[in-house]
């Protein structure tokens, strides 16, 4: 199974084959490019067009199973395995994704570098974006001035490129260790996301080709989740 998003973000319809079918509607395929929700980036949408008469299966989900990428189907209990299907995600939803995703990284940078922090999650979706980081100070100002040093940033076009690191590599680059958790466990190589001279982490999603694509972002809210856990909510203005 070939995940073609880690190449090409940009790619929004692909020609594939079924390799198999459980349940009736969770579909494996020899390759895609719905991107399956993880890293706190959300699943893809779209259908799914069987070749030989035309007919469209919408794609509700998109998830990672045991290394497999499986699109949950609807109607069910008709596509078989071998069947030639043309995919269309839903480039809207995707893109706006994309984008967020770039400027989190952006914001966990520069909440990284300014204050210290470690970032021990990230939850992005369409109205909002999420991002808990561990610091013992609680000073929601500070936030507000992070949000507007990333958008200085995102305005400057920073390109956004993918390489490749052995592990062992990358365990000894600073750089790459902004998240609590650590590196992502299992791999041998890492893919890693560069943002200009700006930022670079491991990661396993999409992203927008510059940072001038994502716009401005704007601060929604802060929370105080315990002796020192932050949470802060932003969105794309647009
Ligand atoms: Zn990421």
């Amino acid at each position: 199974m070939k995940a073609l998003y880690l190449e090409d973000s940009y790619l929004k319809e692909f020609d594939a084959k079924v390799e198999s079918v459980s349940d009736g509607k969770f579909v494996v395929l020899d390759s895609t490019c719905f991107y399956p929700a993880s890293g706190g980036q959300p699943h893809d949408t779209g259908k799914l067009i069987r070749k030989s008469d035309n007919k469209e299966f919408k794609v509700l989900f998109t998830g990672k199973f045991e290394s497999n990428i499986s699109h949950q189907i609807e109607p069910e209990n008709e596509l078989k395995e071998g069947d030639e299907v043309h995919g269309v995600i839903n480039w809207e939803r995707r893109y706006k994704l994309m984008r967020a995703h770039t400027a989190t990284h952006i914001v966990s940078s520069l909440i990284h570098d300014k204050a210290g922090a470690k970032i021990t999650g990230n939850q992005i979706a369409l109205d909002k974006i999420r991002v808990d980081y561990e610091l013992e100070e609680f000073d929601k100002q500070k936030f507000i001035e992070y949000i507007e040093q990333a958008n200085q940033i995102l305005k400057q076009d920073h390109k956004v490129t993918i390489s490749y690191l052995s592990r062992e590599e990358a365990e000894k680059d600073p750089d790459l260790a902004k998240l609590a958790m650590g590196l992502p466990p299992g791999l041998k190589e890492l893919r890693i996301i560069s943002i200009g001279e700006v930022d670079r982490q491991a990661d396993g999603g999409t992203h927008a080709h510059s940072t001038k694509e994502v716009g401005d972002i704007e601060f929604i809210k802060c929370d105080n989740k315990g002796k020192k856990n932050r949470r802060v909510y932003y969105r794309l203005v647009d």
